[in-house]
Formats: structure tokens, C-alpha cells, sequence
């Protein structure tokens, strides 16, 4: 068996495996796409999107332009290391 690191999405309906069609990012923190059941039997389809909503670990590489909310585990640590 092989294990994948990819998060696997289910049909809300009938809980089969879905995948994502033409998935686009709008901001570096924000993607829209399409989830697609592939039970053909099923044959739900619907948009997804996925939104990323806070730092646990800081990027050595940071953005500028990406501004997200820091853990609060994170934020104790920043300001324990500030003191
Ligand atoms: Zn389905």
C-alpha cells in the first residue's frame, strides 16, 4: 500500500473520494476550485475553497505581502522571546 501525503477530500453526499478541478489561487492565502465527486453513480459537483487562517511556525522566507494571524501558542512564544 502506498500512503500520499495529499489530503483526501470526500463527497459530502456520499462520502466516495473527490478531486479537484482547475483549482486557482486568488491571493497567496486564498484558493478556489472545484470539487468533483468520482463516483460516476453519484456524479455531485461543487466549488471548494480553501483559505489559510493562521501561522503556526514563521517563514524564514516570508511574503510582504502575506499578513496572517499568528497561533497564540506562537505569539506567547514571540513575546516570551522578546522579554
Ligand atoms: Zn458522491
Amino acid at each position: 500500500m502506498t500512503r500520499s501525503n495529499n489530503p483526501r477530500l470526500t463527497c459530502p453526499h456520499c462520502g466516495g473520494f473527490a478531486r479537484i478541478r482547475r483549482s486557482k489561487g486568488l491571493t497567496p492565502i486564498y484558493r478556489e476550485g472545484v470539487l468533483e465527486c468520482r463516483d460516476a453513480e453519484c456524479g455531485w459537483r461543487g466549488n471548494v475553497a480553501f483559505e489559510i487562517t493562521q501561522t503556526l511556525s514563521p517563514s524564514l522566507k516570508p511574503n510582504p505581502e502575506v499578513r496572517l494571524p499568528l497561533s497564540p501558542g506562537l505569539r506567547e512564544q514571540l513575546v516570551a522571546e522578546s522579554n
